[in-house]
């Protein structure tokens, strides 16, 4: 059976392109970064221009990448190591209710440890406020962390406001890009981003290996001690093989940019359209126009996500869904009902995530799929068959 892949938000294939440009430096140039001789020289080298590569992907100096291993150590490091640097500054943070848990996680940390935390509200298509980010600003608020994109319902958060209010404030930004790299630009200058976090995995990169932009001067205090790599910010012999296809992959998605959202939103609104059309008491979670390109968030009403997926996933159809069953807990996700679902309808959602390595026949299989297996479930609810 074929599988038809819809939930590249929670990771995607390695490129081939990628796995290519990091073969060698698994058995041909193995050498450890800080040795002298010509092997570790390839590798300094490959770890130079990997910088450089993801540097431009969103308009910042090499010197202001630093490699991680992945997106939840990147979130880790801004918000720890802002915090320890900045306290003599002041312990107030500024988030939202729809983070990725690496920045909720890591701020309920923060608050065992001295520190105050403002969770921002968002509207009901996910919004952040710019004016809501002005309001809960304190004298001692010393970071503001504002993801790009979401992960679950897609939308692409105001970061050029609130960029530029954190900049006239003198407060730290940071963002997390995990989502938003390759999908959308990002420029951090234009946008005034001090810090910003990405992964490998999300963008057809090996899972394991992020990145981190830290704007030059930014104060912060590292989260891994050891030897001098990365300038001291993040010790650990470098995985080199991984940062070579994370620099791919950045400089790979961001030329190609234009080209995969066109033809992403294309197919996103096909399937959208055709699923809210061929199933009654269904609605489209997220903002309807400011959201990823391949970002599908659809609640039906009378029905488990859990079931659903489990139906998808005998015709080979990976997706996802609002509850939170990845983590091992039946709690309807924090960000549907940060946007006002009630929980029954949070359970009753479906997310699917498209790349460029879907088809637009793909979205016929699940256009033809999909109405049936919601039609069944519905007919096995009490609770659906009571309002029929
Ligand atoms: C996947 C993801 C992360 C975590 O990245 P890892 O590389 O898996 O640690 C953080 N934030 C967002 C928005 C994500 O989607």
């Amino acid at each position: 059976m074929t599988t038809i892949y819809m939930d590249h938000a929670a990771t995607t294939p390695v490129r081939k392109e990628v796995m290519e440009e990091m073969l060698p430096y698994f058995t041909q140039y193995y050498g450890n970064a800080s040795g002298i001789y010509a092997i570790a020289k390839e590798s300094k080298k490959a770890l130079e221009k990997a910088r450089e590569q993801v540097a431009a992907g969103i308009h910042a100096q090499p010197a202001e990448i630093y490699f991680t291993a992945g997106g939840s150590e990147s979130d880790n490091m801004a918000l720890r190591g802002v915090a320890e640097a900045m306290k003599a500054k002041g312990n107030h943070i500024i988030t939202t209710k729809i983070e990725h848990h690496a920045i909720l996680h890591t701020c309920e940390y923060l608050e065992k440890h001295g520190y105050e935390v403002t969770y921002l509200d968002v509207d009901a298509d996910g919004k952040v406020s710019v004016e809501d980010v002005a309001a809960a600003i304190r004298p001692e608020t010393i970071l503001i962390s504002v993801m790009f994109a979401n992960n679950e319902i897609g939308t692409i958060e105001p970061i050029a406001a609130i960029g530029k209010l954190a900049r006239e404030k003198g407060i730290y930004f940071h963002t997390d890009a995990v989502q938003a790299l390759g999908h959308v630009a990002i420029d951090v200058e234009e946008m005034q981003i001090d810090l910003l976090s990405m992964s490998g995995h999300k963008l057809g990169a090996p899972k394991g290996i992020g990145a981190i932009y830290i704007r030059k001067g930014v104060k912060i205090t590292p989260l891994i001690f050891g030897g001098a790599q990365e300038k001291r910010m993040r010790a650990g012999t470098e995985n080199i093989a991984g940062i070579v296809g994370m620099g791919k992959a950045v400089e790979l998605a961001v030329s190609e940019l234009p080209e995969t959202k066109a033809k992403l939103e294309k197919m996103r609104d096909r399937l959208i359209n055709g699923i809210l059309t061929a199933i009654p008491n269904s609605k489209l979670n997220g903002h309807p126009v400011d959201r990823l390109p391949g970002n599908c968030n659809i609640s039906f009403e009378f029905i488990e996500g859990e079931s659903m997926l489990m139906l998808l996933d005998a015709l080979g159809i990976a997706a996802s869904s609002g509850s939170a069953c990845t983590s091992g807990s039946l709690d309807p996700s924090h960000v549907l009902l940060a946007i006002g679902l009630p929980h029954e309808k949070a359970h009753g959602s479906l997310r699917l995530t498209l790349d460029i390595d879907n088809t637009e026949e793909d979205i016929d299989v699940v256009l033809e799929k999909l109405p049936p297996i919601v039609q069944r479930l519905r007919e096995m609810s009490p609770l659906y068959m009571a309002q029929k």
